[in-house]
């Protein structure tokens, strides 16, 4: 295949900014450049957004919010309008997923998880939008007390370049259910499928100004959306640090806010686990997208009655993971999103060696271009080393051991993250006696990274607050007001 097929993916978003309903160049005249992370080529150029296009982007979402037919529209047809975009992306899946693929590096089979995932994100909100029930109070006298809930306004969405689709869906289709506009601001590295996202909510009759979307840089165009006074809420996705700064920007204004931050999530294998379920599943758990997701598995807790065959388990499993092309349907390992997310994945590792860790990467051939990073697995690791407390967000696994399940819990907890963990074992009680005591957003038991739009998920501690999915993932798009 020649560079230039393999970049070509049919695009029907134009090259420039959506907003109100129009494709419009960067008042600016200013273009961003996505690369394939795989082979570094360029896939495509874009309209920059900066302030004076944030500016114009709100406003059109505040028109179509105060005066345009979406929030007064019958829920009936908000749902249906949703059910059909979701419809029009499940046709579009294989584009969307290839597009996917060549802005982020994932491996094509993943990206048709998201696409499935992002598919029944939309469906699952659809049904909402005719669900959202208020109350009636029985308050003292003959009054009729009753409650209802109303969309809250224009939302700022800002999401990272791991899940663009997927990580857009979560924020878009809940809000739309409820009668919310959006300003979507996708991440710099992947603006590809938010575009198509805009075309195909166009194309299915979305009203103008209800969705726009405004790639460009964090610190210009994301930062001008958290500091609009037209913005109402801001919904974001990404790193603790920027998540921090937003809570301070946004705090003393009336916006509404949820934070979904990183983490530093423990899998905790207990001995009488069905241990080769368990390797599937802290394999599952890390390699997953290059490691490259907010709940990653990134710390092993191994009961150490077991340590020694798990290990063994896990080196031989990572040495039949395919790392390579991410177009390829066999690959389990694609390419790490960036250089600079590269670079900060070898620092840490570098880091890991130097604190005395010891290091295993199957002996596997990288591709000559491209971003890449073996699958790798630190053991003799220590709390205090830089790889059992950072994000790495990259393919690396740091085993730990304990011995009871008290040893278990106090090493899992002992993060200032708290978004997800997993536990593996046979026993019902213990795994609920330590999902109460986990103090983390998400719990899995002999399963991991299980996602359903049904079920909230966020985190606690410094990995946010708020949910996404499910009703609590709804009801953050809504103001309860009492009339
Ligand atoms: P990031 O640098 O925080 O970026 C996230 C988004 O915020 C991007 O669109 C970014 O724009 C924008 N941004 C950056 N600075 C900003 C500012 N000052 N004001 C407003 N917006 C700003 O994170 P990332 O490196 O893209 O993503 C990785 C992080 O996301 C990891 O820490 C991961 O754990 C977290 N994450 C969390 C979840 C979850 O659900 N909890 C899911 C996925 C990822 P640019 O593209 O220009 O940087
Ligand atoms: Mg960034």
């Amino acid at each position: 295949m020649t560079a230039t097929t393999r970049t070509a993916v049919e695009r029907l978003a134009p090259d420039r900014l959506f907003i109100g309903g129009e494709w419009v160049d960067a008042r600016s005249g200013a273009r961003l450049a996505t690369y394939h992370p795989a082979t570094g080529e360029l896939v495509a150029e874009v309209a920059e957004a900066r302030e004076e296009d944030v500016d114009a982007a709100v406003a059109a979402a505040r028109a179509a919010f105060d005066a345009g037919p979406w929030p007064r529209l019958d829920a009936a047809d908000r749902a249906e309008l949703l059910w059909k975009l979701a419809d029009a992306i499940a046709a579009d899946a294989d584009r969307l997923a290839r597009l996917e693929v060549l802005d982020t590096g994932k491996p094509i089979r993943e990206a048709q998880i998201d696409l499935r995932e992002t598919v029944d994100a939309f469906r699952y909100y659809a049904g909402w939008a005719t669900k959202l029930h208020g109350q009636t109070i029985p308050v003292r006298g003959a009054v009729l007390n009753y409650t209802l809930r109303e969309p809250v306004g224009v939302v700022g969405a800002i999401i990272p370049w791991n899940f663009p689709l997927l990580m857009a869906a979560w924020k878009v289709a809940p809000a739309l259910a409820c009668g919310n506009a959006v300003v979507l601001k996708p991440a710099e590295q992947t603006p590809l499928t938010a575009l198509e996202l805009a075309a195909l909510a166009a194309r299915v009759g979305l009203p103008p100004g209800v969705l726009n979307v405004v790639p460009g840089y964090g610190e210009t165009a994301g930062a001008a959306l958290v500091r609009h006074p037209g913005v109402d809420k801001i919904a974001f996705t990404g790193s603790t640090a920027v998540g921090r700064q937003i809570g301070q920007l946004v705090a003393g204004t009336d916006k509404a806010l949820t934070l979904e931050l990183g983490g530093k999530a423990a899998n905790i294998i207990f001995e009488d686990a069905a241990l080769d379920q368990a390797v599937e599943g802290i394999v599952n758990g890390i390699y997953f997208n290059q490691g490259e997701v907010c709940c990653a598995g990134s710390r092993l807790l191994v009961q150490e009655s077991v340590v020694d065959v798990v290990i063994e388990k896990l080196k031989d499993r990572l040495a039949t993971l395919r790392v390579g092309d991410p177009l390829d349907k066999n690959t389990d390992v694609g390419a790490i999103n960036s250089r600079a997310q590269l670079e900060k994945i070898e620092e840490l590792v570098a880091s890991g060696v130097a604190e005395g860790a010891e290091i295993y990467q199957p002996a596997c051939q990288l591709p000559e271009r491209g971003y890449f990073f073996r699958p790798t697995l630190f053991t003799n690791v220590a709390q205090s080393h830089r790889i059992a407390r950072e994000e790495i967000f990259g393919p690396v696994l740091s085993v730990l051991t304990f011995r009871t399940p008290d040893e278990a819990i106090e090493k899992a907890n002992n993060t200032e993250y708290g978004l997800s963990a997993g536990i593996w074992t046979e026993k019902g009680s213990r795994i609920l006696e330590m999902a109460r005591r986990l103090r983390a957003g998400v719990v899995w038991a002999n399963t991991y990274n299980k996602f359903d739009p049904t079920s909230p998920f966020g985190g606690y501690k410094e990995s946010g607050f708020g949910r996404e999915g499910g009703l609590h993932g709804l009801l953050a798009y809504v103001r309860l007001e009492d009339r």
